[in-house]
């Protein structure tokens, strides 16, 4: 008779990532959202909108989602291969260079590890993409717009926004498939909505904390990793 093996014996572990705030040292959402107003692509008062996004990006998932739907809205019909033509070169002029160095050691030292490399982010899936190739993750969990039969976004996103709670939904869905444990896994995330998943996995990191995830994080042991100092 087989010893009964115990539970998540066998499976591997994974290292996921938070993006805006953890692996970078801003929010990459206003970022984009200034390059598209230099680039006359949004007005003066979507780029106003942004920067309370940016404030909102650390309240409720009610304002989050809210706040997608909005600026999905101004993406209707946007052709997605633009939009990803368009995030590779912002990419490459913004974000390529603010990897933050215990960031980048973090990365290599869960590679050593044998650990699968998660971007976990709320970012769009073009950004998300880029990143994981340049920065050599494995796989990337973030939002994800449909397009229409002609490639146009349809200015919708796919449910659950991977933001808070959905982020460990995105997690777990990700995690069964791919034979990944989560108790032997770690997050490393920046903010109070990355509570859900800081929860869930073996090893969590509160990585640059808000002053509520810094409390929340004392109170439950969770490190501290001060990134940005
Ligand atoms: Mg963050």
């Amino acid at each position: 008779m087989a010893a009964e093996l115990p539970a998540g014996a066998g499976a591997r572990g994974a290292a996921f990532f938070d993006l805006d705030g953890t692996l970078i040292p801003f929010n990459s959402g206003v970022r984009f959202a200034r390059s598209e107003y230099r680039d006359k692509r949004i007005s003066r008062l979507q780029l106003a909108q942004s920067a309370v996004w940016m404030a909102l990006y650390r309240f409720s998932l009610v304002d989050m989602t809210r706040a997608y739907e909005k600026a999905l809205d101004h993406y209707r019909g946007v052709p997605a291969r633009e939009l990803d033509d368009r995030t590779r070169a912002w990419f490459a002029d913004e974000i390529a260079e603010a990897l933050l160095a215990p960031a980048r050691e973090a990365i290599a030292a869960h590679r050593a590890a044998g650990d699968a490399l998660v971007l976990l982010s709320s970012t769009s899936s073009y950004l998300a993409t880029v990143v994981s190739e340049v920065w050599g993750l494995d796989h990337w969990l973030a939002n994800i717009f449909p397009t229409d039969a002609e490639g146009r976004l349809t200015g919708h996103f796919e449910a659950p926004l991977c933001y808070g709670p959905g982020k460990l939904e995105r997690a777990r869905a990700w995690a069964t498939a791919h034979g990944v444990d989560l108790a032997r896994s770690a997050y490393y995330g920046d903010s109070l909505s990355d509570a859900p998943m800081l929860a869930a996995v073996g090893s969590p990191y509160a990585v640059n904390p808000d002053p509520r995830l810094r409390r929340l994080a004392r109170r439950r042991g969770w490190p501290i990793l001060d990134w940005a100092r």
